[in-house]
């Protein structure tokens, strides 16, 4: 039912009934490498066939793709993405309440794309907390422009910025899975950085406990949960400051709030 590149309109996937868009006529060249730089992007797309097209060839742009296929498994994948590809139309959740969940939890960019259908008023989806939306069919060119656009302005410091999270004194590089205090890099646990970049994601919201072990655990851990205040109490140690992390009780943990700046959003 959708087409969104000149690579579906030619081939068998039954994907091609609309016309590209004006601007990127079929045939145009070869989909531009622009070096993703690596950067992680989430595509939500329950489509099996045009979430496999889409994926390849943001693969071929350099990008290192993630799909999931429903609003649940966006939700707890969402921390690992610079940027999410979010269908609205998914088989569980109603997509705009995703993108809703997501912006609530994450600075994460996110472009929404949309069918004809389903196609929501663009100020409500950017009201949502979208970044961007695309309307299918769309150009895979078009695509890639508009992810590099929202990237850009998600990383006003320049490439790696956009990566890293935390507090005025502690600084999470997500991407590279380092950990800096006053400038200073501290070595953790892969199990410590997940708990921690938890929390640095949005410095001074209280994470629940059971968030943080849907996310640095797995979905169904059935352990003590004592687990979590071993851990906790390890970063603590690492961090040199206890109040950067602080109980809150009853509920989880949340990162020392204070910031030297706004956060873009
Ligand atoms: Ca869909």
């Amino acid at each position: 039912m959708v087409a969104y590149s000149r690579r579906v309109s030619s081939g068998t996937t039954g994907l091609a009934a609309r016309p590209m868009a004006p601007s990127r006529p079929a045939g145009s060249g070869p989909v531009p490498s622009e070096g993703g730089n690596g950067l992680t992007l989430l595509l939500v797309e329950d489509d099996e066939s045009l979430g496999s097209q889409l994926e390849r060839g943001l693969a071929r742009a350099g990008y290192q793709v993630r799909r999931v296929t429903s609003g649940e498994a966006a939700l707890s994948t969402a921390h690992m993405a610079d940027l999410v590809l979010l269908d609205l139309g998914l088989p569980d959740l109603d997509g705009t309440e995703v993108c809703r969940l997501l912006r609530e939890r994450f600075l994460t960019p996110i472009i929404v794309v949309t069918a004809r259908g389903e196609e929501p008023e663009r100020v409500a989806v950017l009201d949502l907390g979208a970044d961007d939306y695309l309307v299918k069919p769309f150009g895979f060119a078009e695509l890639l422009a508009r992810i590099r656009a929202v990237l850009r302005r998600s990383r006003p410091g320049g490439p790696g910025a956009a990566e890293l999270a935390g507090s005025s004194r502690v600084r999470v590089d997500l991407r590279a899975r380092r950990v800096y205090v006053d400038g200073t890099e501290v070595s953790l646990t892969p199990k410590e950085f997940d708990i921690l970049a938890c929390l640095a994601e949005d410095p001074g919201r209280a994470v629940s406990r059971e968030e943080i072990f849907e996310r640095a655990w797995d979905a169904h851990w059935y352990g003590p949960t004592k687990v979590l205040d071993v851990h906790v109490a390890a970063l603590r140690r690492k961090l040199g400051d206890p109040q950067l992390i602080q109980t809150v009780y009853g509920v989880g943990f949340r990162l020392d709030p204070a910031k030297p700046g706004e956060t873009p959003r």
